[in-house]
């Protein structure tokens, strides 16, 4: 492949913070509100025009998994349960009644998740942003790191106003394809593991009508949930599967995506039935991952950790898991740290760590680890994981199951 440097860019200063955050999904989000409340000068980074990433953008309006171990007893609280409060906030939802915000246990049948409105949360999160005193730049796409051997000193940040350059003493690493770790020189896996998926949200008259006689609206809005279901053993074998290998590849998963949204549009009775959004980003579940200190995989069920962040219970599976430190982080970058569905994480545990609650949950634990080593010289390796584990448990996350 031919490679070419352009002389005409030129790259301008921007302003130094303690903490960067690159991608505004809802990991990206956990991390940005963590550090910052950790009393660090923080900068989010987001491509798009607004926050939550596949949650919003993606219309996957589905606040999973469960908060709760299926017992009544909640298991993710922190960050991840304010946001699940957060998506509610001015529209509807489908939370069981008992699971109010800090409770400790709910009822045993209804599970604490919920249905929420994309666009309503996107402007929560905005808001959200402003509140907590957090610098974002929107339509501003992270391009290159600038790195002195295994420290990250900054990023160039490509925007309708040029390229920029902002400094910072540590990242997080939330873009949900690992950009900037790969960038950085970090082993990534990389597995083209996409079927082809596309999820509109429409609406009929006969929606309407039970939203009506209910007098919910949300009962309005369905879900078209086109393409591949998310267990891999669901989707045919000789199916194609997509990665981001290249240009090429992504656009082509979007493309054929759209062709399919088609389809269904094509089917609909056009006076009782019409599409009310489509996804503003390719629906890609797994793209990268880091290959970090340590792996979370099916052999860790049920296991403890000693520097576990977090914990939750599969989805679709009877099993707990515990998340270690050690998946968030690499010894190949002393100040950069994973956040979301890029975690070091393989197998079935992956299809869970995935969930936007624990995209929260890890982005929360990414943020206050990137804010202690802001205030220091450490490395993501020799972190002290007992002060992080303090700090999540005082905003109130639970470390074991
Ligand atoms: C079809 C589908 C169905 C799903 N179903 C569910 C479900 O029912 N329930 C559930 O909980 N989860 C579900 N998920 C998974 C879940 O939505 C995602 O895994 C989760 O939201 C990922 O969050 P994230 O913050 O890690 O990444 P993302 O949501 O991908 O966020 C990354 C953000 O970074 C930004 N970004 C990327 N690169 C750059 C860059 N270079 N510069 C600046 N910004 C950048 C992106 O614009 C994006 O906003 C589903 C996913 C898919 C695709």
């Amino acid at each position: 492949m031919e490679h070419f440097q352009s002389e005409t860019v030129t790259v301008a200063q921007g302003s130094a913070y303690d903490v960067i955050v690159v991608g505004g999904g809802m990991a990206g989000v956990g991390a940005a509100v963590a550090a910052r409340r950790q009393g660090k000068r923080v900068l989010l980074l987001e491509k798009g025009s607004y926050l939550g990433g596949l949650a919003t953008l993606g219309l996957v309006v589905l606040y999973h998994p469960p908060l709760d171990d299926g017992a009544g007893r909640k298991l993710v609280g922190g960050l991840a349960e304010e946001l699940l409060h957060l998506s509610i906030k001015y529209a509807y939802d489908d939370l069981p009644e008992g699971w109010t915000f800090r409770a400790e246990k709910g009822p045993e049948k209804g599970r604490y998740q919920t249905v929420f409105n994309a666009p309503s949360f996107a402007l929560a999160l905005n808001e959200l942003m402003q509140q907590e005193g957090i610098d974002v730049l929107y339509d501003a796409l992270f391009c290159i790191p600038r790195m002195e051997r295994k420290r990250c000193t900054g990023v160039s940040v490509e925007t309708k106003a040029g390229r920029y350059f902002y400094s910072a003493r540590a990242f997080v690493d939330a873009s949900g394809d690992g950009d900037l770790l790969h960038r950085a020189g970090a082993e990534m896996v990389e597995r083209p593991e996409n079927a082809l998926t596309f999820w509109m949200l429409s609406t009929d008259l006969d929606n309407m009508q039970r939203a009506i006689e209910a007098g919910d609206v949300g009962k309005a809005i369905r879900i078209e949930a086109i393409g591949a279901n998310p267990h891999e053993d669901c989707v045919e074998k000789d199916v194609k599967r997509y990665g981001i290998r290249t240009p090429e590849e992504v656009s082509e998963f979007i493309m054929r995506g759209m062709n399919m949204g088609l389809t269904r549009l094509k089917s609909f009775d056009r006076a009782r039935r019409c599409l009310v959004s489509i996804p503003g980003m390719a629906e890609y579940r797994k793209t990268r991952a880091l290959v970090g200190e340590y792996t979370i995989s099916e052999k860790d069920r049920e296991k403890h950790f000693e520097d576990s962040i977090g914990c939750t219970k599969e989805e679709f599976e009877p099993h707990c898991i515990e998340i270690p430190y050690r998946c968030l982080m690499t010894r190949q970058c002393d100040n950069i740290l994973a956040a979301g569905r890029i975690i070091s994480s393989d197998g079935r545990p992956r299809d869970t760590i995935r969930l936007i609650a624990i995209c929260v949950q890890t982005g929360e634990a990414a943020g206050i680890a990137a804010s202690m080593l802001a205030g220091s010289d450490t490395t993501a390796a020799d972190l002290d994981v007992p002060t992080l584990q303090e700090k999540l448990t005082a905003q109130h996350n639970k470390l074991h199951f």
